[in-house]
């Protein structure tokens, strides 16, 4: 547990997330910017901060949740494909993003072009939107509530 980290807050429970899953060894829960509506995040209980420090079994355990929630996030978005980034900047805690794709622009770098003043260049009507918290949870309860095992 680092308190500096976002990620350990919301393991904790003293930081708000919208979850998907949760077991003995990872959480998933939607991504509180995502990319597009469903996009969420899969994150070890235990801080650490780049993927590749990940045991392996843990790293496989990440991607089989994220795999199987995809699914699911395949089935409620209608999305032509699933895309999986583990871009490692953001927050310093190893997370898979698991993210549909209704585009091809939808998870390669030209959608995330920062101007130098640091504001977002939007390039079209597809730039990324602020969700709400209740758009969150309830996206979270759909992919909970696909009737696929785990
Ligand atoms: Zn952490």
């Amino acid at each position: 547990m680092d308190d500096d980290c976002v990620f350990c807050r919301i393991i904790a429970g003293t930081e708000p997330a919208s979850v998907i899953h949760e077991d003995a060894l990872c959480i998933a829960f939607m991504t509180l910017r995502p990319i597009r509506p469903g996009a969420f995040i899969v994150i070890p209980r235990e801080h650490i901060d780049h993927f590749t420090d990940l045991p392996d079994d843990l790293a496989t355990h990440l991607l089989r949740v994220g795999q199987h929630f995809g699914r699911r996030l395949l089935t409620v978005t209608e999305a032509a494909r699933i895309g999986y980034v583990v871009h490692g900047f953001g927050v310093p805690h190893a997370h898979l993003n698991v993210v549909p794709q209704h585009d091809t622009l939808d998870i390669i770098s030209a959608r995330f072009v920062i101007t130098e003043d640091g504001s977002p260049f939007r390039v079209t009507e597809t730039a990324i939107e602020i969700t709400s918290r209740d758009q969150l949870d309830a996206m979270a309860r759909a992919l909970a509530a696909v009737p696929l095992p785990l």
